[in-house]
């Protein structure tokens, strides 16, 4: 192997297999020998997009596996007697803004609904529609679709969040006749959430909540604070919560819940982190297009989108003019069609963080790093490496390495197999 290459491969090591990481340039000390000099630096993206960045999206839902999981079942700081406390897995929805076509579970679509619309347009769809048909989600009719309620209802979604758990604390303390000052000193409410797109353009989320005592111990709840005293204000605030939006119209959710009691099995738990994992490295529609700020409405016009999605994001970039709604800032989410917030959110105590998780990756890498050590400040050097084959190689390098994984994974399974063949 030549040298370049060598050092090619280094430098995509050292930024973990990532497609464009970030560039750094520092002024380092080395610490062992006092040598002053400039060193350039590559650390990966940390994007959580797996078309955007392969090798650094697979982290990242690593982490977000420990994140969940260590909330639920303990590990990472939290003790495993979390597994004890009421906990529960639902996921929220955005109610209807207009009939898309969707996929029932006997394969069809809109086969009861009648007539015509005003603008003269079927109600009714009788055709089956595949699994990841580009039809589903998509309006029956745009002219009905509420573009502008959907894109608010996104904007405003983490808020209705936010404000539905101070809701559940109103109707704990009103359950138990004490105050929710009172109520704060008895209990906690933990939680993490995910948000996901649906076809349609609406983000819903799934949210995993554990409650706790005071304090940061992680004591369990007072006995009165059970699983299904949890279920029950949680799903009455569902149904019933209503917060007055910006545009004074109000913001309520949807009509699909679900809100699942978790059991004491592990296994259950463990399919929860899976899933929720899966869902934080998905994106829109996996459209790369809307993986980055629009700069302009024009831009978005030229984007081989799908037309409903589009609509969505010059609906958010037009919406952005009206005074009420400014501070959502819409011109700068319109390529998540309005919607403001993080995909995953977390409150303190859930669990550790994905801050705590990459220090002690860290770590863990400076162990097998047998150069001396530096000191230095760094500035930033622009994106991407310097030699053109190197994000190709990456990419190759990050599909070689889960290809390994997933042959040792089978292997794994296969010897299972044969060895409870074998004891049965
Ligand atoms: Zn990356
Ligand atoms: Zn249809
Ligand atoms: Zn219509």
């Amino acid at each position: 192997m030549d040298a370049s290459y060598r050092t090619l491969l280094r430098q995509i090591e050292l930024a973990g297999s990532c497609t464009h990481p970030v560039r750094l340039l520092g002024e380092m000390v080395n610490l062992a020998t006092g040598e002053v000099g400039t060193k350039a630096l590559s650390v990966s993206c940390k994007d959580r997009r797996e078309q955007i960045c392969p090798a650094c999206s697979y982290l990242y839902k690593a982490d977000a596996w420990i994140l969940v999981s260590a909330g639920l079942i303990g590990g990472k700081g939290v003790p495993d007697s979390v597994f004890d406390h009421p906990r529960i897995f639902a996921t929220l929805t955005a109610p209807s803004f207009g009939s898309v076509h969707v996929r029932r579970s006997d394969g069809t679509c809109r086969a009861n609904s009648g007539s015509r619309c005003l603008h003269g347009v079927e109600r009714r769809c009788l055709l089956r529609h595949d699994e990841g048909s580009p039809v589903l989600g998509v309006p029956l009719c745009t002219s009905c679709f509420d573009y502008e309620g959907a894109v608010t209802w996104n904007a405003q979604a983490s808020r209705l969040w936010n404000r539905s758990v101070e809701q559940m604390r109103y109707d704990l303390a009103a359950y138990r006749g004490i105050s929710v000052p009172q109520l704060r000193r008895e209990t906690r409410i933990s939680y993490l959430k995910v948000a996901e797109y649906q076809r349609r353009g609406l983000v819903h989320f799934h949210v995993v909540l554990r409650l706790d005592g005071p304090g940061d111990a992680f004591a369990p709840p007072p006995s009165w604070m059970d699983v299904n005293l949890l279920h029950a204000t949680l799903t009455g605030v569902i149904v019933h919560f209503e917060l007055v939006g910006l545009d004074r119209e109000n913001v309520r959710w949807g009509s699909q819940f679900d809100v699942k009691k978790l059991a004491v099995d592990d296994r259950g738990d463990l399919r929860v982190a899976s899933y929720i994992a899966k869902y934080a490295t998905k994106s829109t529609g996996d459209a790369l297009a809307l993986a980055r700020r629009f700069h302009s409405r024009r831009e978005i016009e030229l984007q081989s989108l799908d037309p409903h999605l589009k609509r969505m994001a010059t609906t958010a970039w037009d919406l952005s003019r009206r005074p009420e709604l400014e501070r959502l800032h819409l011109r700068h989410h319109a390529h998540a069609f309005g919607f403001t917030g993080q995909l995953i959110t977390k409150s303190r105590y859930f669990s550790t963080t994905f801050k705590d998780l990459r220090g002690n990756r860290r770590e863990h890498m400076a162990q097998f790093n047998e150069s001396d050590p530096v000191a230095g400040t760094f500035s930033y050097d622009g994106r991407g490496y310097d030699d053109p084959r190197a994000s190709e190689v990456a990419e190759l390098l990050h599909q070689a390495r889960t290809e390994v994984r997933k042959v040792a994974r089978d292997q794994r399974v296969m010897s299972r197999g044969i060895s409870q063949g074998e004891t049965r």
